[in-house]
């Protein structure tokens, strides 16, 4: 009988990462025209273990050549017609085959995931992976039932309205969720019919290079979906200006979401969708009937993925009645999730996905302690004898909104405590934020549920909940989190544009 990836990692002997990774036959090259590829240079660039710091495999590292190459083979591919313009019901046959091949080896690529940035295997296992193979084959379902439209002109004419696709989108993505932002993007930009350069961030190339294998395995012909590992800097930068890239579809920080309208600006207009940075506020009103619930949901809000989400509920806005019990609850809820071993199928929280982050966020947490905020919980790495970058999950309270710790994503374990007495306070300091990706209210008024959902700027409200997901609800940001949105049928049109169409009748 064969046992499974949690069966066997229960065994701590089986948990070495660098043994592991050589068990693994690891993909380290790119994936260009459907074949494995090194980078034109020759160069490579290291891939750490975040719960070790050792380095695992050297990767093909892509620059410009890389992806001037890659873009001729998509272009080729694009006016080829040979996916372009497949009938959409063959076209949802092989990305349901891709998204059945992706669950099919949820176990390898949840350990590659783990191995890569960090998470709990356990997260990497139940979520990440099953969500990806969700959303390919969603959209895989969804392409053969959406219909173009015939526009009410007069009876003399008709005009159809068609939607078509881009042609060479680049989809640069970030490391928290690997495969999860990657196929956010793949989904429904290949399921349009666009030929699809996946540049995965240098901190977590892993999964990404076997998702480019795994799809042409599926049917998915050369040159419709490429994978080129490389830095933001040269990879990311040299698509964002190539002229013949049609489409950027980015998830990142709010500052290289910025970088992206400047290489657009700066070269041939490429259509962008930007889902960028976050400082969500998660407010808790008095009458919040149920602490316990909300205690849960801050805790997780803030911890899961040891707090590198864009959505994290990081500004914990609170009334001042119920600060001290809701803190308490919090505090309780923190202590079942300490850091460990990321391949420990028990492990809740992982390690920082780099050395780089790992004093980024420490930096934080000292900017907070200066600034005058009063540290409640954590505040310290930890775990530091194994070699990996661990950090406490760390509670701020009486932080005041103008702090740093208030106004900039920490992307870490840090939860900013902010009290308020009023109504329109909360609102205030809310939306008293650069960002709008998401925000979380704690009431029992429905009256004041809706009020308050309609007056925080965020382009995901959760009321009574935090950070429930489905993919059949639109997700992205309102002002500096971007534009575009990710998931649901919405997806689709940033990767189309539309054409009129006039027949004159005579
Ligand atoms: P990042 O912006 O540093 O990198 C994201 C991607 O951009 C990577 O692939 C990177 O290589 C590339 N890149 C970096 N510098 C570049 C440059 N100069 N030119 C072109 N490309 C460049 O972000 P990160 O550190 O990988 O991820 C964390 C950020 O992602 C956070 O700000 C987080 O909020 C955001 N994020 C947003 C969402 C969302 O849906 N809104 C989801 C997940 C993460």
């Amino acid at each position: 009988m064969t046992t499974t990836l949690v069966e066997r990692l229960a065994e701590p002997d089986a948990r070495d990462p660098l043994a592991l990774a050589s068990e693994l036959d690891l993909r380290i090259q790119a994936f260009v025209n459907g074949e494995f590829a090194d980078a034109v240079s020759g160069e490579t660039f290291p891939c750490v273990s975040p719960s070790s710091g050792q380095t695992i495999a050297e990767i093909a590292s892509c620059d410009q050549a890389d992806v001037d190459r890659a873009v001729g083979h998509a272009r080729e591919a694009f006016e080829s017609g040979v996916w372009s313009r497949m009938a959409p019901r063959a076209r949802k046959k092989v990305l349901l085959r891709f998204a059945e091949l992706v669950s099919e080896h949820t176990d390898e690529l949840a350990l590659l995931e783990t191995l890569d940035m960090g998470k709990p295997i356990r997260d990497a296992q139940r979520v990440d992976i099953p969500l990806s193979a969700e959303c390919i084959a969603y959209y895989g379902e969804a392409i053969d039932k959406v219909y173009d439209e015939v526009a009410p002109t007069p009876e003399s004419s008709v005009v159809l309205i068609l939607r078509e696709p881009l042609g060479v989108v680049g989809a640069v993505v970030p490391w928290n969720f690997p495969t999860l932002m990657a196929t956010w993007k793949l989904g429904p930009a290949l399921a349009a019919g666009n030929s699809v350069i996946l540049k995965p961030a240098e901190q977590s190339p892993l999964t990404a290079i076997r998702l480019g294998e795994l799809g042409a395995e599926a049917g998915l012909p050369p040159g419709v979906l490429q994978v080129l590992p490389g830095f933001g800097e040269t990879a990311g930068q040299a698509l964002g200006r190539h002229p013949d890239v049609d489409m950027i579809a980015f998830t990142g920080s709010t500052e290289v979401g910025k970088y992206f309208l400047r290489y657009s600006g700066e070269s041939n207009m490429k259509r962008l969708a930007l889902e960028c940075g976050g400082k969500s506020p998660f407010v808790v009103f008095p009458d919040c009937d149920d602490l316990d619930a909300a205690a849960t949901a801050a805790a997780w809000g803030v911890f899961y993925n040891q707090g590198e989400v864009c959505n994290a509920a990081s500004r914990l806005l609170v009334h001042a009645e119920v600060k001290d019990e809701l803190l308490e609850k919090i505090v309780a809820v923190s202590k079942r999730i300490r850091p460990g071993d990321p391949l420990d199928p028990k492990t809740r929280m992982g390690a920082i996905v780099d050395e780089t982050q790992l004093d980024r966020v420490l930096g934080y947490i000292e900017a907070g302690k200066k600034e005058g905020a009063t540290l409640h919980t954590g505040g310290s790495r930890t775990l530091e004898e194994t070699g990996g970058y661990f950090v406490e999950p760390t509670i701020f309270d009486t932080v005041s909104n103008d702090m740093k710790i208030a106004r900039e994503e920490i992307f870490g374990p840090v939860l900013s405590a902010i009290t308020f007495t009023e109504e329109e306070e909360a609102i205030r300091i809310a939306n008293d934020t650069v960002y709008g990706l998401a925000a979380g209210i704690w009431t029992s008024d429905v009256n004041r549920a809706h009020r308050a959902a309609r007056a925080i700027r965020a382009g995901v409200v959760w009321v009574n909940t935090f950070d429930a997901g489905d993919i059949t609800s639109p997700f992205g940001g309102f002002k500096q989190s971007g534009f575009g949105r990710d998931k649901s049928i919405h997806a689709l049109e940033k990767f189309t544009d539309r054409k009129a169409v006039w027949i004159q009748l005579r």
